[in-house]
C-alpha cells in the first residue's frame, strides 16, 4: 500500500503568551483539509525550549503526530537556528509537503530552507487545487489582488514548500479530537553557526498587532471615518485597547493603512470582541469577521445587513452615540467598574 503522503505544518507559537496564534490553527486546519484531499496525515513541528506540550490541542485541528524539536537555541525564532534543527530531519523523512504561514516566521524561514533543500517555494499562497495530487497546482495572487498566478512544480521535488496567504485561512476544529503522537528530538546545533542573537521581547502594541491577531477590534466603516468621528473611533479604540480594522472602501480613500482592510480581500480576523462602526456589512467584508467572538453593531440604517451578523446591533447615529459611549467607559474606568 501507498505510503500516505505527509503534512509537516510549522505552528508559530506567540512569544507573548505561548500559546499557538491564531494564524498557525487556520494553517493546521488548511493542513488537515489537505490531509483529507490526499489521503495524508497532518504532522506538526514544534520548536523550542521546554516547550509546553501543546498535543491536545494539535489533536483538535486533526494533527495526528508531532515532533517535538527542543534546544536552548530554539527558545527565540531564528532562521539559522529552526532551519539547522530541521533540515536532517526533513532530508531522513521526506515528508509531501511543508506549510508555514506567510507570516513573520515564515516569510523567512522557507526560503532558507528551500536554498538548502534545493528545492522551489511557493509564497504567500491563496489556494491549492489538489485534483491532481501528483502535480497540485498552486495559486496566489498578483498585481495588487487583482489576478491570480498558477504555480506549479516542474519536476516532482521531494518535498514542495509553502507559505499560506493568511487572508485565506479558517480556523476549523476537526469533530472528533484524536491522540497526537510525539516525538522528542534534540538537534545538535552548534552555537557558532546561529548568527542571530535574541535580546529581548516586546509585547504586541494594540494599536500597531496585526489585525488577523488582535483580541479586539473596533472597525471602522465609510459611515465612522468622517474628520469628525474618525478621532472619536481612534479615542474609543484607544479607551478599550482595541486595535482598528476598516473596510475596503475606506482603504480606498486613504484613511486608515491597507493592512487593517478586513474582509474577503482583507485579513480574515478572530478577536473575541468586535465593533463594527458604520460598517454596511456587505458579504465581502462579513467574510472576514465570522470566527470572531461577540460582534457589536453601530449603524444609523436599522436595516442595514451587518445587523443579520450581529450578536448585538444599535441602530443609532455615531454622531450622538460615540461621544456617549466614550464618556460612559471613561466614567467606569475611573470608577474602578472596569480596568
Ligand atoms: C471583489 C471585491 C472584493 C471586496 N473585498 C472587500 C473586503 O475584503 N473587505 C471589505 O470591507 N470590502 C470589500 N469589498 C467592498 C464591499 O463590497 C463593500 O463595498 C464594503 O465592505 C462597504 O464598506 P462600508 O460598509 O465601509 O461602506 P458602506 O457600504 O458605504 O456603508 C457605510 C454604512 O455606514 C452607515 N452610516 C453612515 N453614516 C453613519 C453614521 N453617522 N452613524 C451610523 N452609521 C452610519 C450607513 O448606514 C452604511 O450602512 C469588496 C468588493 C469587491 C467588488
Amino acid at each position: 500500500m501507498a505510503k500516505p503522503r505527509e503534512i509537516w505544518v510549522l505552528p508559530e507559537i506567540n512569544g507573548s503568551d505561548a500559546e499557538i496564534s491564531k494564524l498557525s490553527l487556520g494553517l493546521l486546519s488548511e493542513a488537515k483539509s489537505i490531509a483529507e484531499s490526499v489521503g495524508g496525515t497532518v504532522t506538526a513541528l514544534v520548536l523550542g525550549d521546554q516547550t509546553p506540550d501543546y498535543s491536545v490541542v494539535l489533536g483538535q485541528y486533526g494533527v495526528s503526530s508531532a515532533y517535538v524539536f527542543n534546544d536552548p537555541a530554539l527558545k527565540y525564532f531564528s532562521a539559522g537556528a529552526y532551519s539547522a534543527a530541521l533540515l536532517a530531519k526533513m532530508q531522513e523523512d521526506k515528508p509531501w509537503l511543508l506549510l508555514m504561514g506567510h507570516a513573520a516566521v515564515g516569510r523567512e524561514l522557507a526560503p532558507r530552507l528551500a536554498a538548502l533543500l534545493e528545492t522551489g517555494l511557493v509564497s504567500n499562497c491563496a489556494r491549492i487545487d489538489l485534483s491532481h495530487p501528483e502535480s497540485p497546482r498552486f495559486y496566489r495572487f498578483v498585481y495588487g489582488d487583482q489576478l491570480y498566478q498558477e504555480v506549479v512544480f516542474q519536476a516532482a521535488p521531494t518535498t514542495m514548500l509553502v507559505t499560506m496567504d493568511p487572508r485565506v485561512l479558517n480556523i476549523t476544529p476537526v469533530a472528533r479530537t484524536g491522540k497526537v503522537r510525539t516525538q522528542l528530538i534534540e538537534p545538535e546545533l552548534s552555537p557558532g553557526s546561529i548568527r542571530v542573537k535574541h535580546l529581548d521581547f516586546f509585547p504586541a502594541d494594540f494599536q500597531t498587532v496585526d489585525v488577523a491577531e488582535a483580541d479586539t477590534i473596533i472597525a471602522a466603516g465609510m459611515g465612522a471615518v468622517t474628520d469628525e468621528l474618525l478621532p472619536l473611533v481612534e479615542e474609543l479604540a484607544g479607551l478599550i485597547e482595541g486595535s482598528i480594522g476598516t473596510t475596503r472602501p475606506v482603504i480606498d480613500e486613504g484613511k486608515i493603512p491597507r493592512e487593517r482592510m478586513i474582509g474577503q480581500t482583507g485579513k480574515v480576523v478572530s478577536p473575541e470582541f468586535y465593533m463594527a462602526l458604520g460598517i454596511s456589512g456587505a458579504t465581502h467584508h462579513v467574510g472576514g469577521i465570522q470566527d470572531s467572538g461577540k460582534i457589536v453593531s453601530i449603524n444609523r440604517d436599522p436595516r442595514a445587513p451587518i445587523f443579520q451578523n450581529s450578536d448585538v446591533g444599535a441602530a443609532a447615529d455615531l454622531r450622538d452615540i460615540l461621544p456617549k459611549l466614550i464618556e460612559r467607559i471613561r466614567r467606569a474606568k475611573s470608577n474602578g467598574e472596569i480596568l
